[in-house]
Order: structure tokens, then sequence, then C-alpha cells
């Protein structure tokens, strides 16, 4: 379900609040990682999925935006300046761009559970994690299709030193009552709650980036490509 708001002389913005959420005890198993699953496990896991089937709506919303102005490391997007050589870089020769945040939602907080039990709270956080991820990847398809772009990368505040979290706010600022459309709102320290949500910056890309290449963090369980020295040198961070 996709609700496009655009009252008098205002931005739109696609709301997405009930996106379809499909998940298996095989898909959450494999995510975890855990090498031997035993049958308690397996019990836990079947027993979430279920539960978490019965009350999940992921969500989310972006909107559709332009670059008006550029200096060495920063742009600025609709009056908001972010202040990143990495994403000024990115945006080079780009002039539309997609602001976003997605969720797992809120409706998780039902199925909280005692945090004592490791396992089981390891298993929620999993399955929170692909209801995010579907809901980011269901932002990404939509773009593509409604928008006619052929690839797009993102890059979200906080995610290298470069682009610092503080960068949520005019980011937030960008997509008017988050919390009210979606029920995600931003900490003091600018962290998201609910936990389990990305934000970031939708940008058209001929070559795929991906911040992980600029970031030399070790053991990063959440990797989505190699650190790349070369193409940090690149972009002189
Ligand atoms: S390697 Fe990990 S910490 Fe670094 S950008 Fe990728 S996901 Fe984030």
């Amino acid at each position: 379900m996709t609700m496009s708001k655009s009252p008098a002389n205002q931005p739109i913005i696609h709301v997405f609040p009930h996106i379809d959420f499909e998940i298996t005890v095989d898909d959450v198993l494999k995510a975890m990682k855990v090498r031997k699953v035993s049958p308690s496990l397996e019990r836990i896991t079947a027993e979430l999925v279920e539960r978490s089937l019965e009350v999940a709506k992921p969500k989310a919303l972006c909107r559709v935006c332009y670059v008006e102005d550029r200096t060495d490391n920063a742009v600025v997007i609709e009056d908001r300046t972010f202040t990143s050589r990495v994403l000024r870089q990115n945006l080079d020769g780009v002039q539309r761009v997609f602001p976003f945040v997605a969720t797992c939602g809120t409706e998780f907080e039902k199925l909280m559970l005692d945090r004592s039990d490791i396992m089981a709270s390891y298993c929620l956080d999993t399955i929170m994690m692909i209801a995010v991820q579907q809901a980011r990847r269901h932002v990404e398809a939509y773009l593509k299709d409604t928008y006619a772009v052929g690839q797009l990368s993102r890059m979200a505040p906080g995610s290298l030193q470069d682009w610092p979290l503080e960068e949520q706010q005019p980011l937030f600022d960008l997509l008017g009552d988050v919390e009210q459309q979606i029920g995600v709102r931003l900490t003091e320290r600018f962290l998201m709650i609910p936990i389990k949500s990305v934000s970031g910056i939708f940008f058209p890309t001929e070559v795929r980036f991906e911040s992980c290449q600029l970031c030399p963090r070790l053991n990063c369980p959440g990797r989505r490509a190699p650190h790349d020295a070369g193409l940090s040198a690149q972009y002189g961070v």
C-alpha cells in the first residue's frame, strides 16, 4: 500500500505504511549464522516467525528532492546543507535524489522479550533486521519503477566518519513528521527508534557504491563490500 501526500504547495512524500512481510524459519536461521541449530532454537525461531507474521507491518517513506548547490565538501538539498566529501562526490552530475527512512515497524514492540533469553532476543533481532531490509528494498524497487532509474546507490549519515550521525536531523527535516507517518523518531543522540530502522539518501549511479568500500572497520558483520584503499584515496578519506 502506498500513500503519496501532497498538501497544497507541499512536497510529495511517498509513504508505505504497511509493506508486505515474508519470512520463513530457514531465512532466520540462515541470517543468524548459527553453526549448529538445536531443536530448541528451531522451536523458538518457529514461534517467533509465526508471531512476527501476525503483527509485523514494516514501513517506509521517501521523497523526491533536488540538489540546489554544491561546495567542495557539501551539497545543499532543498535548503538543507549536508557536509560530506563522499556524498558531495557521489552527487557530481546528479540533480535528483531520494531521501528515505525505512523501519521494521513499532509493532515488534509487542514481541519484545525477556532480554535475559539471549538466543530468543537474537532471533527476534534477526527477524526485525530482515523486516527493515525488506522495507528498504521495497522503497528502492518503488523508486526504480516510478522514476525509471536504472541503478541506485545509497548513503546514510553516520555510516562513515566523513558524514556524521548528526546529519540525521536535516535528513529527517526533509521528510516531514516521520514519527507521525511511520513511527520512527530520533533520539537526542540522533539514533533511530525503533532501532531496526535505516535512513539515507538514494541517488542514481552507473557504478554501484557502498559505504563499506571506504570503511576500514574489521570484522563488521554487516559488511556489504570489501574495503577498497584505492577508492578511499580517490575520495580523499
Ligand atoms: S563495514 Fe560495517 S560499519 Fe563499515 S560501513 Fe559497512 S556496515 Fe557500516
